[in-house]
């Protein structure tokens, strides 16, 4: 199955995409791990995505389109994958559509801004392998700690207040309209983000089904 998962930064993209890779077992693929991954390394790719993505703008679409048809290309994606964080803009998801890639199916979760800019101020990443969690809704089993590998959980900088107001901005301007996009080629599902993360995960493998 190829599927997209649509919302807001903070909406619980990355934890569905989780799941769904978990009960799937397709690859989730995040562009903004693998700019983040980049930057760690240093490489050409980090340092132009740098500033942008620092200051909570969108990485030029010619940067995310490149690296999502070299990750779109390897192996393990031929029996499907989900796809997180990208497309953000229309131009993108006509490029993914120029790739000749059919999506079956576009899960957009849906969490008003006052409560994403709640619920960012308590999310952290492991600096090593990008796990997310949430010190209230979804805590490693020790602080600070990542469950996976151990390696620390830390706040990402484009976490901070200011820059969660500038990303959610750029959100309702570029990338909401790829819900009219989508749902024009009938293949938008909306799933309510609720309280709990695993009443949330409950909605999202019932669109799988639907
Ligand atoms: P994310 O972890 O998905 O919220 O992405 C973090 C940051 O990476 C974003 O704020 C952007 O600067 C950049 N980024 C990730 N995916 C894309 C994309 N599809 N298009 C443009 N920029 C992106």
């Amino acid at each position: 199955m190829k599927l997209i998962l649509l919302g807001a930064p903070g909406a619980g993209k990355g934890t569905q995409a989780e799941v769904i890779c978990d009960t799937l077992k397709i690859p989730a693929i995040s562009t903004g791990n693998i700019i983040r991954e980049a930057l760690k390394n240093g490489t050409e790719l980090g340092l132009k995505a740098k500033s942008y993505m620092d200051e909570g703008k969108l990485v030029p679409d010619e940067v995310v389109i490149e690296i999502i048809k070299e990750r779109l290309s390897q192996d393990d994606c031929k029996d499907g994958f989900i796809l997180d964080g990208f497309p953000r803009t229309v131009p993108q998801a006509e490029a993914l559509d120029r790739m000749g890639i059919e999506i079956d199916r576009v899960i957009d979760i849906e969490v008003a801004d006052e409560r994403i800019a709640k619920r960012m101020s308590g999310r952290r990443v492991c600096e090593k392998c990008g796990a997310s969690y949430h010190i209230e809704y979804k805590p490693s089993k020790a602080e600070g700690k990542c469950d996976k590998c151990d390696g620390n959980t830390v706040i990402r900088k484009d976490d901070e207040p200011a820059t969660v107001l500038q990303r959610l901005e750029v959100y309702h301007e570029q990338t909401e309209p790829l819900k009219d996009y989508y749902e024009k080629k009938g293949k938008l599902y909306i799933v309510e983000g609720q309280e709990e993360v695993k009443d949330t995960t409950t909605l999202t493998l019932k669109a799988l089904e639907a």
